[in-house]
């Protein structure tokens, strides 16, 4: 029988994307934990899904290019056995007048954000072709559905996060894989760091459920729409913003 439970997560040393792995490894999948830079964070998420007794294994790969990003999926095939489910998290933030952005900080936050995805779909399609599933799962922005003040690279880059998964649960859906995208709204992680006290306070105050979550709201989405359940659901953008954008 197929194993549809291999997972890849970008990004899960840290934040949302730890939680996502965390879950999916306390769900029974087999988790390929990708970071970039943070080794020790990575490992110990892997030690934290073996400790609940799943299987994981750290690898290295900065997903913002090309020949990495493929190199993450060929380790899938080496270490997993192949890839059924495809999170792509990875991402950074990036704050300042759009005036100021420069060509190679824009190259970087779209290379991060959106290339990254690009990248991981195109390695992965022809493995989930050829088994006949696959769910790709694009974690987005409140930003890229509405637009941030002071951060224009950063919502056009989850715009177009947006608009590639739309445009690939079209292209893939004959394949039998499904493409969706989970908005987060404010979440409690690293990313936060940038904003003070007071402008996390006013944030709060904008969100109708009253508090800013964590990276487990978020994974709660991924762990759904990686499972049966969603199985005829594609091209969708699921919110988890506590009612922030509605
Ligand atoms: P975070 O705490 O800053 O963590 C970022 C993660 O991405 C780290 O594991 C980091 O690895 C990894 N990463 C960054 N660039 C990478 C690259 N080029 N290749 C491989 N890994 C890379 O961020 P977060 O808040 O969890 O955000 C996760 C995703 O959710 C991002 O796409 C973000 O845009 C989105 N999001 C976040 C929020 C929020 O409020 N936090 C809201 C909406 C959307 P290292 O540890 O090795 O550096």
């Amino acid at each position: 029988m197929k194993n549809k439970k291999r997972a890849v997560v970008t990004g899960a040393s840290r934040g949302i994307g730890k939680e996502i792995a965390l879950l999916l490894g306390k769900n029974g999948y087999t988790v390929l934990v990708n970071y970039k830079k943070n080794k020790e964070a990575a490992e110990e998420v892997v030690a934290l899904i073996r400790e609940n007794g799943g299987w994981a294994k750290a690898f290295c790969a900065d997903v913002s290019k090309r020949t990495e990003a493929f190199s993450l999926i060929e380790a899938a095939e080496k270490e997993l056995g192949g890839i059924d489910i495809l999170v792509n998290n990875a991402g950074i933030s990036q704050t300042k007048l759009f005036t100021d952005v420069s060509e190679e900080e824009l190259e970087e936050v779209f290379a991060s954000n959106l290339k990254s995805a690009f990248y991981t779909a195109q390695a992965a399609e022809p493995l989930m072709r050829h088994q006949a599933f696959g769910r790709i799962i694009n974690i987005a922005s409140v930003w890229g559905e509405e637009g941030a003040s002071m951060e224009a690279a950063y919502s056009a880059s989850k715009a177009g996060l947006i608009g590639l998964t739309k445009a690939l649960a079209k292209e893939l859906a004959p394949s039998g894989i499904t493409v969706n995208a989970v908005s987060p709204g404010v979440i409690k992680t690293d990313m936060l760091a940038q904003y003070s006290e007071d402008e996390l306070s006013a944030l709060t105050e904008e969100i109708p459920l009253g508090y800013i979550a964590g990276g487990r709201e978020v994974a709660e989405a991924v762990l759904f729409l990686s499972g049966e359940g969603a199985s005829y659901i594609t091209g969708q953008v699921i919110a988890v913003n506590g009612g922030f954008h509605i």
